[in-house]
């Protein structure tokens, strides 16, 4: 059978300055890892045999269709600006419209652009997997974000500071790979021909029903509170949200040193480069508030009165801050088992998350452990517990399920740092069967699987990551 791939690709039709049209590197041996079937599926993707998909899912071999090319973009890294960023190590295939959607096809790791700046181009297997685990156990958890499609390796060494390396290349799909650093690489070149056609573009794909820049602005804003909120209640620290990271989709994409809490600490870090703490679990929240104040900045030329434009911009960004709690209260409180948290309820919340801190509770596993009495065994000193839990205990009394609540809540199962780099390590080795078993039990994140409980278990002294790379 021959793969087919439904193409229609919108992205390619644009100005000739939103990308570089060229074709992927090639490798001299492919071999399929894993294949999304269940997605492809939902893609109107009809597979290939693994020989065919090897080869066109390390871009050896051009679909029938595709048009790829590397997109540009700018960005503030860590606070800085870049005029110019792009796909240094990615091509977008081209697009499939499905069931009034669209998703980008995007190969990553597939060779040098005219973006790759210092950069080979290349990944290693360790974040293809990484990304492939954790994107895909992010849509179990409910939490928008890009998916993977496919997994290669190519048969190349890349070398990295570890040494030579395998190389691989994963296939992501996302709702579009648009970011407010694209925005920004118009903007600041003050291409206003440029920004305009992304602006309608970026409408017709996700916003169809806005109207003009402000409604734009606010729409972006209510998707990426969303979004946090929900990275939030799962204990996830992306670890480089930059500018050109925060897509206009709302999705979680660019996995590279994210991780997912252990312990509970609002200060947790894991990414190597992120040496002030900006991208901190707990200082998502704000960064998010930065981020949108460059987007609304990119924005501001496309408005007929710039002064308008800032004032009403300037209460949507201002706007963010409350906006954020209450949500977050909400998550937090169904985390507790609260349906309907009211304010008052910010005091208990704060209460248990600041003991867990303290007690160095593990954050997934305590919030699950409500659900059937267990909780206080997770703190090192369980009086603590004990002395929050009769205020709970009240609190719940005037609740209908509040143990549905918890359990839609607070997942069994994370991609816990220290079996994804075990997935990894048996991956280099060849044995690809630790990858297949944590996706297999990922897939299904809120249901006790009593034969996986060893994927419950926080790391041992000497298996906790300290640090996480962005290492492709
Ligand atoms: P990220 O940290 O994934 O957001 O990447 C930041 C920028 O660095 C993007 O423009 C990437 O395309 C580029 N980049 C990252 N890794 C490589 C690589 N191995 N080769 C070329 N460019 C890269
Ligand atoms: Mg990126």
């Amino acid at each position: 059978m021959t793969i087919t791939i439904p193409f229609d690709n919108s992205y390619a039709r644009l100005p000739d300055r939103f990308f570089t049209k060229m074709p992927p590197a090639t490798v001299p041996a492919p071999a399929l890892i894993r294949f999304n079937h269940t997605l492809a599926a939902e893609l109107g993707i009809v597979p290939g045999d693994p020989d065919e998909m090897a080869q066109i899912f390390s871009g050896n071999v051009l679909p029938d269709g595709a048009d790829p090319l590397a997109q540009v973009y700018a960005g503030h890294q860590f606070g800085g600006f870049s005029p110019q960023l792009g796909d240094g190590r990615a091509n977008l295939l081209g697009e499939v419209a499905q069931g009034g959607a669209r998703y980008d096809i995007q190969l990553k790791g597939s060779g040098p652009t005219p973006y790759s700046r210092m950069g080979d181009g290349r990944a290693w297997l360790g974040p293809v997997i990484r990304e492939y685990i954790v994107s895909e156990a992010m849509h179990a958890l409910g939490v928008p974000t890009s998916r993977a499609l496919a997994a290669v390796s190519t048969g190349e060494n890349v070398y990295r500071e570890q040494g030579a390396l395998p190389g691989a290349v994963l296939t992501r799909v996302a709702s579009s790979h648009i970011r407010v650093g694209t925005f920004q690489f118009f903007a600041a070149r003050r291409d206003l021909d440029g920004l305009q056609a992304l602006y309608d573009y970026t409408l017709t794909r996700h916003y169809p029903h806005v109207e003009d820049p402000v409604e734009l602005l606010h729409a972006v804003v209510e998707r990426q509170i969303g979004l946090i909120t929900k990275w939030m209640s799962v204990g996830f620290i992306h670890g480089v949200m930059n500018t050109d990271n925060t897509t206009l989709s709302g999705e979680t994409i660019d996995y590279g040193p994210c991780a997912f809490l252990d312990v509970y600490h609002p200060d947790t870090v894991f990414s190597s480069i992120d040496t002030h703490g900006r991208y901190a679990y707990a200082n998502q929240a704000n960064v998010i508030v930065w981020n949108m104040a460059q987007f609304a900045t990119a924005l501001v030329p496309l408005m007929p009165d710039q002064e308008d434009a800032v004032e009403a911009f300037t209460r949507i960004i201002h706007a963010m801050g409350p906006k954020l709690e209450a949500a977050w209260l909400h998550a937090f409180g169904k985390k507790i088992g609260l349906a309907d948290t009211k304010a008052e309820d910010l005091d208990l919340i704060i209460g248990l998350l600041q003991r867990m801190a303290e007690g160095r509770a593990d954050f997934t596993n305590t919030f699950r452990a409500l659900i059937d009495g267990q909780a206080r065994d997770q703190f090192l000193d369980p009086t603590a517990f004990d002395s929050w839990e009769a205020d709970w205990r009240a609190r719940l009394a005037s609740e209908e399920a509040p143990n549905d609540v918890m359990k839609a809540a607070n997942p069994v199962f994370i991609p816990r740092n220290h079996r994804v780099e075990e997935a990894i390590a048996a991956a280099v080795a060849g044995d690809y069967s630790v990858f297949e078993r944590l996706l297999d039990v990922l897939s299904r994140p809120y249901t006790d699987q009593p034969d996986a409980s060893d994927l419950r278990r926080p790391p041992e002294p000497a298996e906790v990551v300290q640090q996480t790379f962005c290492g492709t």
